[in-house]
């Protein structure tokens, strides 16, 4: 089996330090690394970035910024300057891309909060764009849309990167926020046909979620049509990688090693039969 096509974010091994993550994913012939930014605080980046080049994993993005809404003028440019600071650590890594979780404010409406959405990413993709970094809109669970995501839908994502119409802003779609949609194949052909289907994570839904966040499971764990949605996805023509995004405390209190192992058996099973 290979895993050349198969990218994981650092958060999914989160008792993992950046050199562990570099050195463990590497050694089982994993291809690409999605870097939380929770991995990297208070390391020397000229030196993570060094042993990332060295480990030969693909730098696939930074995660995350966002969180661009704020119920004063001060509060979203606040956001806009950790949105900075965060671009900064994306370039500095050599990362090509920087996820978004966009914000909610509560109080405010949800197209409140998208309207300071879309002035967000506004305000920054040229600086972004002259790091060579893309912005990936990644819409979310609407069980999200009080406090993390107003964007949450992939049509809503759609709808957002065809208003901003920028060239260097696309989408990450995450089958734990979008399986439950009617539309889905339509709005990934859309957001392919479009060029903003830059990223597809995976994990599986657990309708008996144990906590909001932090209780995701393993592809076949839940309740995802991940076979289904995966041939919607290559079906839309994305080329890029799989990247597997768990945050889960019962596997945290696991072994990592054991849990990786099982990410891997659960990916054959699915993505290589
Ligand atoms: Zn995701």
């Amino acid at each position: 089996m290979s895993y050349a096509n198969l990218a994981i974010h650092t958060f999914t091994t989160k008792p993992w330090s950046i050199t562990e993550c570099l050195e463990n994913y590497a050694r089982r012939g994993i291809g690409g690394i999605s870097i939380w930014r929770e991995t990297i605080a208070g390391e020397d980046l000229g030196e993570v970035r060094r042993r990332l080049d060295d480990s030969g994993l693909e730098p696939i993005s930074l995660v995350r910024g966002g969180f661009f809404t704020g119920r004063t003028g001060a509060e979203r440019a606040a956001a806009l300057e950790a949105n900075r600071e965060a671009l900064r650590e994306c370039a500095a890594l050599g990362l090509p891309a920087m996820v978004l979780v966009c914000g909610a404010t509560p109080g405010q409406t949800p197209l409140e909060n998208r309207a300071q959405i879309r002035d967000g990413i506004g305000a920054v993709a040229g600086e972004a764009a002259d790091l060579g970094v893309r912005l990936l809109v990644e819409p979310l669970h609407p069980m999200y849309a009080g406090d993390r995501s107003a964007i949450a839908s992939l049509k809503a994502a759609n709808d957002l990167c065809e208003e901003l119409a920028l060239p260097n802003v696309g989408i990450a779609a995450d089958v734990y926020h979008v399986w439950w949609d009617f539309d889905l194949e339509h709005e990934l052909k859309r957001c392919a046909a479009n060029g903003w289907l830059d990223a597809y994570h995976v994990c599986d839904f657990r309708p008996e979620l144990e906590h909001p966040l932090l209780d995701r499971g393993i592809m076949g764990e839940g309740c995802i049509p991940l076979k289904a949605i995966d041939a919607m996805v290559l079906g839309a023509g994305f080329a890029g990688m799989r990247e597997v995004e768990i945050f889960s405390r019962r596997w945290w209190a696991e072994d990592q090693h054991r849990f990786l192992d099982e990410i891997l058996r659960a990916y054959d099973e699915i993505y290589q039969q």
